[in-house]
């Protein structure tokens, strides 16, 4: 785990907060008749017209500065003119933002206009499991506690965890490690030390676990074609407790 100086927290807490502030101008923007493409752009020039870059631009070839995934897409929904919002949808919204050379990342999943009671419970145990997994997030205890508690939580409400994809360290880059699975046993993973950054975010499907990937070589959505739903938050975690840098 990288631990972080005090000067770099205080950069990772602005990088986490221009994060937060572009997620919330997403959620302004999201009604029925609207692309993903347009969200993209519009959400690129507020990244950048508050002093920060979108680091998904570019990322490994990535074509946006937002990953858009509606419904059945889990995860990194390239944005597409082609792709357009419709009253009853749900989109996941990922975000990553660079400030000084120090990364913020984090994902909600919103509704479009009116949506079924079934699809926004699941975005609601969606959000609890990331709240459930963080309260075992402690320094001195293994990382597995929260993985597990988190899988614990989603498949007590009956959906099922994404094996495939996982939350990770965050800092100077929006990848680091270590990896942090959304399932798997207490007993699991690295010890938590103080002053580090970690991105943890649970992907949690109605239906079956299973996923694959679209032929654009990104959009990964549910083999069985029902919902998913994503939220994240880059954290920091000291020995006095967790801190929500993007929330
Ligand atoms: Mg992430």
């Amino acid at each position: 785990m990288n631990q972080l100086t005090q000067s770099e927290i205080v950069l990772m807490k602005k990088a986490g907060a221009l994060t937060r502030d572009a997620l919330n101008y997403a959620q302004t923007l999201i009604k029925p008749g609207v692309s993903t493409l347009h969200l993209d752009k519009l959400i690129k020039k507020f990244i950048i017209d508050s002093g920060g870059s979108p680091s998904f631009l570019g990322y490994e070839g990535f074509p946006g500065s937002i990953c858009a995934s509606v419904n059945e897409m889990v995860v990194h929904g390239i944005p597409s003119e082609s792709i357009i919002l419709k009253e009853g949808d749900i989109i996941s919204i990922d975000v990553g933002v660079i400030y000084k050379g120090y990364n913020g990342d984090a994902a909600r999943t919103f509704p479009v206009g009116k949506i079924s009671p079934e699809k926004a419970r699941l975005i609601e145990v969606t959000k609890e499991s990331f709240f459930e997994g963080i309260r075992h997030l402690k320094v001195g205890e293994r990382l597995g506690k929260v993985s597990h508690a988190i899988q614990a939580y989603a498949e007590k409400h009956g959906y099922s965890v994404v094996r495939e994809l996982v939350g990770h360290g965050i800092g100077k880059k929006m990848h680091m490690s270590p990896n942090i699975p959304n399932y798997g046993r207490e007993s699991d993973g690295p010890i938590v030390v103080e002053n580090v950054c970690l991105a943890i975010e649970p992907m949690i499907n109605m239906g079956k676990k299973e996923i694959a990937m679209l032929e654009d070589g990104w959009g990964i959505v549910t083999r069985d074609h029902k919902p998913s739903a994503h939220y994240e938050n880059t954290v920091l975690v000291t020995k006095n407790g967790v801190e929500i840098l993007t929330l």
